[in-house]
């Protein structure tokens, strides 16, 4: 039987505090936030998030696709695979505050919290941030992820044009990543035992029914297509 861990709260204010310094970069008159993937915003926003990260001793580093990934260190070498948690930083045109950087500030208030109380886990958490979730500049989408299930190669990166003519590889370059070892980011299907994400709530069913938390069945699925008549 689980041991059960009563009365630990998160610091709600510090993580408050963090979405709100969070969502400065790249804040919009109208009061959304626009921090597309690879931006000056963007990297500014993640040097932020892996400053924190480290704050947290958490072992930080980005991956070949770019992610980064903060990873709580497990007390059982024997087991491998880990949880993972997070969500994305990057935004659409005047988005959100709260679209993505909630899960994960959401998942690094965990781990603090999971810290300062001193329990040992035997599982290593990682802290996610997925790398151009959004899509909004390079008309795509979860670059980062697709890095990482494979599901995307080298060449990809090369087709994928921002309005203003540069390619995802080159946007890559200048953020000090190399775009060649993109495909090294694959990670072995038994690597990862569980994904956990906080989303702010994208319909209404939450607010109408007053509730302040609900898990999620099914979700929408965006696709791109070109199509020509
Ligand atoms: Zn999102």
């Amino acid at each position: 039987m689980a041991k059960q861990i009563a009365n630990i709260s998160i610091n709600t204010e510090r993580i408050w505090s963090q979405l709100m310094e969070l969502a400065e970069i790249g804040k919009q008159e109208s009061g959304g936030v626009t921090r597309t993937s690879l931006s000056p915003e963007d990297l500014t926003a993640r040097k932020l998030l892996m400053n924190w990260m480290q704050e947290t001793d958490l072992e930080v580093r980005v991956d070949e696709a770019g992610n980064i990934i903060g990873r709580l260190p497990r007390t059982d070498e024997s087991i491998t695979e880990s949880v993972m948690t997070g969500s994305h930083i990057d935004s659409v045109l005047n988005g959100g505050k709260f679209d993505g950087p909630l899960g994960v500030l959401g998942a690094l208030e965990a781990v603090r919290t999971i810290q300062e109380n001193g329990i040992k886990l035997k599982r290593s958490i990682e802290v996610i941030s997925f790398t151009d979730e959004e899509g909004a500049r390079f008309s795509a989408g979860f670059t980062g992820s697709k890095g990482m299930c494979g599901l995307f190669g080298r060449h990809h990166l090369d087709e994928m044009v921002d309005q203003d003519g540069i390619t995802y590889s080159q946007a890559f370059l200048q953020a000090g990543l190399n775009p060649d070892n993109y495909e090294n980011a694959k990670r072995e299907p038994g690597s990862i035992k569980a994904f956990v994400e906080i989303h702010i709530e994208q319909g209404k069913v939450l607010e109408n029914g007053d509730l302040s938390v609900g898990i999620v069945t099914g979700i929408a699925g965006p696709m791109w297509l070109e199509v020509t008549i």
